[in-house]
């Protein structure tokens, strides 16, 4: 993680800027994070020590509506990354079209080194930090990386309790028997399969003679990879934090599950003869057609972009090509699909949630895959089509068409030339 990952960012929106017309009210705006704020949260620990962790949560804009965004749990999280999270949040959800802006938050820790008991009073240090930052109409957490269902009902539990009224709209990512939505969990890693299907035929891609790796095989990347495996897709590489294995033959994702959740590291499997381990440097560089990062940010810089032999990389995880490897890559003929529109399916499943919650009327799985593929087909085509229409690639598309959103919300408000006007 670079210091710099939050300009980084920022000049994606600059490079779309480029293309368009947009007052420069909206690029004062879109400047610096609306508020951030960082916490020490202390906790007591089993053994009777006490113990701090930084955290931090970061509200880029509102313009567009309350801010959304995940909650990470990681050793590595700092105030930039957060930064980071919480811009691309807020193109994201313009992307597809939500009434939200972006936001992110984070906890400097490694949940597996703590009991569940722990990880409960951490999460609940949390929502008492930031209990004034965040709210149903406001600010509404989710899952990241090591963060899961359970932690949202201790999160929106201890909102509820603070507040002295039942408050679930305030975070998604629920179990469903505390108002979580049906088809969040695997909504991200679907959400990024109806974009790959859907513009299969424009990426020259055929399920049966398609080869898939992915990075990561955790709530993203599991989904999405049984779906492209049920679609006739060959997956042929996985991996975790510990490591990669592969296999030219292909790898059945939905038995990989079952394993994982046994043996705790895919590397701890035991393989059959036609599956090898690799590292998750190997992984990235493997000869498929389709490779999709599904972990960290920037695992794919200059320094690895010319071994890249995929053609198009799908970004489940956010961030995770860094701008020189995008110039790289680009060069090279590789079509990445980006992840404020890719991983863009588990913010809108959030919404659907928070839209269940306020209107206490649940829906069916069906309801909400229905729902979710049409905003996911819509988006990627309109995208898709911007991409035609200015000549460029399919991650400036994506910001041309948040920020065509973000700049006609903004500019309701008046603009320079509306203010300036002297009659
Ligand atoms: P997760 O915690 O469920 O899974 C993360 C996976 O990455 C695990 O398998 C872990 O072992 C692996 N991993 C961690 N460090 C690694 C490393 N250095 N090399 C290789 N693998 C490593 O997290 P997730 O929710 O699947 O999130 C993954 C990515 O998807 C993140 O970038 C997250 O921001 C993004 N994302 C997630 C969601 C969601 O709804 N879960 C939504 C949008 C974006």
């Amino acid at each position: 993680m670079t210091d710099n990952i939050f300009n980084e960012a920022r000049k994606r929106l600059h490079k779309a800027m480029k293309y368009m017309n947009i007052s420069t009210d909206v690029e004062e705006q879109l400047k610096y994070p609306k508020m951030s704020i960082a916490a020490s949260l202390e906790i007591r620990m089993d053994d009777g020590n006490r113990r701090a962790f930084k955290a931090f949560r970061v509200r880029y804009d509102d313009t567009r509506g309350p801010t959304k965004g995940g909650i990470r749990y990681h050793p590595d999280v700092n105030l930039n990354e957060v930064m980071s999270l919480a811009f691309w949040m807020t193109f994201k959800t313009a992307v597809v079209n939500l009434p939200f802006g972006g936001a992110k938050g984070g906890i400097c820790v490694n949940p597996k080194e703590l009991s569940p008991a722990e990880l409960e009073r951490l999460s609940r240090a949390y929502i008492q930090a930031f209990r004034d930052f965040i709210g149903p109409n406001k600010d509404i957490p989710a899952p990241d990386i090591y963060t899961n269902p359970m932690i949202m009902g201790w999160m929106a539990n201890e909102y509820s309790k603070i507040m002295g009224m039942y408050c679930p709209a305030v975070i998604t990512g629920k179990p469903i028997a505390l108002g979580g939505s049906k088809g969040r969990h695997d909504a991200t890693g679907r959400g990024g399969f109806y974009v790959l299907n859907i513009l299969s035929e424009r990426l020259n891609l055929h399920p049966e003679t398609t080869t898939v790796a992915l990075q990561g095989f955790g709530n993203a990347a599991t989904h999405c990879a049984k779906l492209l495996h049920e679609k006739g897709y060959r997956v042929v590489a996985i991996s975790d934090s510990k490591g990669a294995i592969y296999s030219p033959d292909g790898i059945d994702p939905v038995s990989m599950i079952r394993y994982k959740q046994e043996y705790k590291s895919i590397t701890n499997i035991p393989l059959s003869d036609n599956i090898q381990t690799i590292t998750n440097t190997q992984l990235l560089e493997l000869p498929v057609d389709v490779l999709i990062p599904a972990a960290l940010e920037n695992v794919i810089t200059e320094e690895n972009a010319h071994n890249i032999q995929a053609k198009v990389i799908l970004e489940l995880a956010n961030g995770p090509v860094n701008n020189a490897a995008d110039e790289i890559l680009i060069e090279k003929g590789c079509i990445i699909v980006p992840d404020i529109l890719a991983n863009a399916g588990g913010v809108t499943v959030s919404y659907f949630e928070w839209v269940q919650n306020q209107t206490c009327y649940y829906w069916s799985s069906s309801e909400v895959y229905d729902k979710l593929k049409t905003i996911m087909d819509t988006e990627a085509l309109k995208i898709w089509g911007i991409k035609t229409d200015h000549d460029c690639d399919l991650r400036t598309a994506a910001y041309i068409h948040a920020l065509s959103r973000l700049s006609e919300a903004i500019e309701a408000s008046g603009t320079h030339a509306y203010f300036s006007k002297k009659d």
